[in-house]
C-alpha cells in the first residue's frame, strides 16, 4: 500500500520522467464502457485486480458482441449502470489466479462462460447456474465484462473451462453463450427426439445455434422461419430442411402443409417479441413443446382457448451453461462447426465499428463478429 502511494506520488511528481515506469500506466487498459442508453465508448479504464482469492484475471484474446449488449444499449436492462464494461463472452489467457484458484494458473488458455457459478449455493447444486446466488449472469451486467483487454472472473474454477491445445479460439468463443443458449433453452427444453418435426422462429445467431444443435437428435424436419432471406440461406447451409420467409409467406399454412396438418412437435422461439411467440402457439402440434429462448420486453397473449386441450408444454429458461463441456467436445471432434456463425472479424480496438456492423445486421449480413486483442 505504502509503495503504491509512493509510486502514485512519484508518477504525479515526475510525469515527464521517461526513466520512471509509472505503475498507474501499467494498470491502465482499454474497455468498451456503457454510459447510459445509446452511449458507449472505447476508453481507458483501470485494469481489474483480484478482489477475492477465488478470482482470476484474464487477458482477453478474443471476444464478441451479443444481441443482449444491444438490449443494454437500448436501455432495456436498467441494472446496467453508467461506467460498466460490457460483454459476457470470450476466451483468453490467465494473467493472475487468486490464492484459492486450483484449476488454473498463469498462462492457461481459458474459455469464459457467460454464467458465473459459485458451485455451492442451492441453485448451483441443482445445476441451475443461471440463478447462482453469488453469480449467474453478472459479466457485463452487474460487474465489468469481457469487451476489454482484461477481465476479472469471480469463482474462476467453476466459471471457466480450460481450452485444449491446438483448439480454434474463434470456434470456442461461440461456446461462451450462444451455443449453450440455443442448445439448453431451445433444443433440450423442447425435448427433440429422433424423427420429430421442429420449427425454429428466428434465424439470428441463437436460432442458428439451436438449428445446429437440434441436429444432434436427428429430427425429420427442421423448418426455419425468419423475415431475412440471407439468414434463411445460411440456415439451409446449416441443415434446415425447409425455410419460410414470414414477411411474404403464410408461415402457419406452410408449416401445416409440411406436417400433414398436424403442426410441429417442437417449436423454438428465438426472437423475443409478441408476434413471434404467438406464431409459435399456432405452430405447435398436439403433444408438442414450445421452448422460449427469446428475451421478451413486453407481455404476450397466451391462447389457452386453443391450447388448453392440446397436451402441450411451454418452457422458459436462462442458459445454465451445463452443456459447455459437452459442446466443447463436439466442436473439438468436428461434429459441430460453431465457426459457421462468424461472419465478420475486427481488432478489439475497432469495437465501435464492430458494434455498427452488428447493429446493421440485415444490411451487413452479420451473424457473429469476432474481436481479436492482438
Ligand atoms: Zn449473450
Ligand atoms: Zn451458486
Amino acid at each position: 500500500m505504502i509503495s503504491v502511494i509512493l509510486w502514485k506520488w512519484r508518477c504525479h511528481s515526475y510525469p515527464d520522467n521517461p526513466e520512471l515506469i509509472c505503475p498507474k500506466q501499467i494498470r491502465i487498459m482499454k474497455a468498451l464502457v456503457y454510459h447510459g442508453p445509446g452511449k458507449k465508448s472505447w476508453e481507458e479504464k483501470e485494469k481489474p485486480v483480484i478482489q477475492k482469492a477465488t478470482d482470476a484475471i484474464v487477458r482477453i484474446t478474443k471476444t464478441t458482441i451479443c444481441g443482449t449488449d444491444l438490449h443494454i444499449l437500448k436501455g432495456d436492462v436498467p441494472e446496467v449502470t453508467d461506467g460498466r464494461t460490457l460483454g459476457h463472452e470470450g476466451v483468453g489467457i490467465i494473467e493472475e489466479a487468486g490464492e484459492f484458484v486450483t484449476k488454473f494458473k498463469k498462462g492457461d488458455h481459458v474459455l469464459i462462460s457467460c454464467i458465473t457459478s459459485c458451485a455451492v449455493c442451492d441453485y448451483c447444486r441443482k445445476g441451475m447456474y443461471s440463478h447462482c446466488e453469488n453469480g449467474g449472469w453478472i459479466l457485463g451486467h452487474l460487474i465489468d465484462g469481457t469487451q476489454a483487454e482484461y477481465v476479472r472472473i469471480p469463482y474462476a474454477d467453476t466459471s471457466m473451462y480450460k481450452i485444449p491445445e491446438n483448439s480454434d479460439e474463434e470456434a470456442l468463443v461461440m461456446l461462451s453463450d450462444i451455443l449453450p443458449t440455443g442448445y439448453e433453452c431451445g433444443v433440450l427444453n423442447s425435448q427433440i427426439s429422433p424423427g420429430d418435426t421442429v420449427a425454429i422462429v428466428g434465424a439470428g445467431p441463437v436460432g442458428l445455434a439451436a438449428l445446429l444443435t437440434a441436429q444432434f437428435y436427428s429430427p425429420s424436419l427442421v423448418i426455419m422461419i425468419d423475415p431475412d432471406d440471407n439468414r434463411l440461406a445460411v440456415a439451409r447451409k446449416m441443415g434446415a430442411t425447409h425455410t419460410i420467409n414470414n414477411r411474404n409467406e403464410m408461415a402457419v399454412e406452410k408449416v401445416f402443409k409440411l406436417t400433414d396438418n398436424k403442426g410441429v412437435d417442437a417449436v423454438i422461439e428465438a426472437v423475443g417479441i409478441p408476434a413471434t411467440f404467438e406464431l409459435c402457439q399456432s405452430l405447435v402440434a398436439p403433444g408438442g413443446r414450445i421452448a422460449n429462448v427469446g428475451v421478451h420486453g413486453k407481455s404476450v397473449e397466451l391462447h389457452l382457448e386453443t391450447l388448453w386441450a392440446k397436451n402441450i408444454a411451454i418452457t422458459t429458461r436462462l442458459v445454465d451453461t451445463i452443456s459447455t463441456s459437452m459442446l466443447m467436445k463436439t466442436v473439438q471432434s468436428g461434429k459441430l462447426n460453431s465457426k459457421q456463425l462468424i461472419t465478420h472479424r475486427f481488432k478489439l480496438s475497432e469495437i465501435i465499428r464492430a458494434y455498427d456492423c452488428f447493429e446493421q445486421a440485415a444490411k451487413e449480413k452479420t451473424l457473429k463478429v469476432i474481436l481479436s486483442n492482438d
